[in-house]
């Protein structure tokens, strides 16, 4: 019986991990895929406090190391499933007292016809994991938030031409982000413009563009998605009360619907999704899970 199981091994649950395990709870972190979650994919962090400029890797395995050392678990499963006092994956069930979901998000889709058939042949969703297959050649990056800009402003360095199409006039970004990314001589800013269509067989060939009802042609090499995230809460609806997009419903205490289960990081609902709000989580929904333990102990 485990006092602890964390579900997401991202900021937030390798956070809670160190938090649970500096007050000697046994736990045990539990993840699908590997660690880091998305900050992995970021190539430089620059607004999380003390190191700017550490990759989203380095931190990552830092925060895993100390979340190790501390002697946390770290299994590899995907969970599908959890009750109360059980977290079932593809391989086993475990028993324990207290359970912090902390699983982060996916890309979200455009939902465009060819759009699954053509990811990895010309469609991606991560830039530093696929811009270097792009030197030299035109890409197009889809989005007006943190993401896009950032995606937008690394593949200039190596694509001869970006476009950067946003849906609206103003962008979600940050201003700072927003003055660099009008900096790169390369970037051409598409606004009030939606794709409508992807084209090509077997390799990405041209996207169809809306602009003030208009539609044009635009032949490119790589497309960019970064429309935003979406929850991986699927598992956990049975059980824990979600918002209509899916984030599970929590205020700042982490506390879910079910008295013994928490969230941490960008699945709970929040205003803020950053790097520092999600290892915030991690403290404060271990925390409470260590205070729900000394309430049962009595
Ligand atoms: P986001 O902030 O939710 O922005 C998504 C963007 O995609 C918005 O501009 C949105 O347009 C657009 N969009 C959504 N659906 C679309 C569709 N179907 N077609 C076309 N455009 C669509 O997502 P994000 O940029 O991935 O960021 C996610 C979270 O991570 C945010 O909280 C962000 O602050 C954070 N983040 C932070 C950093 C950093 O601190 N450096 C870096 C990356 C991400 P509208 O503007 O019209 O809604």
């Amino acid at each position: 019986m485990y006092d602890v199981i964390i579900v997401g091994a991202g900021p937030a649950g390798l956070t809670s991990g160190i938090y649970a395990r500096r007050a000697n709870k046994k736990v045990l972190v539990l993840e699908a895929n590997t660690y880091g979650g998305q900050i992995i994919n970021t190539k430089s962090i620059e607004n999380y406090p003390v190191n700017p400029g550490i990759s989203g890797f380095d931190f990552a395995t830092k925060l895993y190391n100390q979340a190790k050392d501390l002697g946390t678990e770290i299994k590899f499963e995907k969970v599908t499933d959890i009750t109360e006092n059980e977290v079932i994956t593809t391989k086993e069930t475990y028993k324990t007292k207290t359970i912090i979901i902390a699983t982060g998000s996916d890309n979200r889709k455009l939902n465009l016809e060819n759009e699954e058939q053509l990811t990895g042949k010309g469609i991606s969703y991560c830039a530093t994991c696929d811009g270097a297959f792009y030197k030299d050649k035109i890409v197009a990056v889809i989005g007006g938030g943190n993401t896009a800009l950032e995606d937008a402003i690394y593949l200039s360095d190596i694509a001869k031409t970006v476009y950067l199409i946003h849906r609206r006039d103003t962008f979600k970004a940050e201003a700072i982000l927003v003055g660099q990314l009008k900096q790169k001589e390369n970037i051409k800013i598409v606004l009030n413009t939606t794709i409508t269509k992807i084209n090509g067989d077997n390799k990405l060939e041209s996207i169809n563009l809306l602009t003030n009802n208009e539609t044009t042609k635009l032949n490119i090499d790589g497309l960019f998605i970064a429309v935003g995230q979406v929850p991986e809460t699927e598992n956990f609806k049975k059980l824990i009360n979600t918002n209509e997009q899916g984030y599970i419903i929590a205020e700042e205490d982490c506390k879910t619907n079910i008295k013994n289960i928490f969230v941490a990081g960008d699945t709970r609902t929040k205003n803020l999704r950053q790097l520092v709000t999600a290892t915030s989580d991690g403290a404060i929904a271990a925390t409470e899970a260590i205070k729900y333990l000394s309430e049962i102990k009595e």
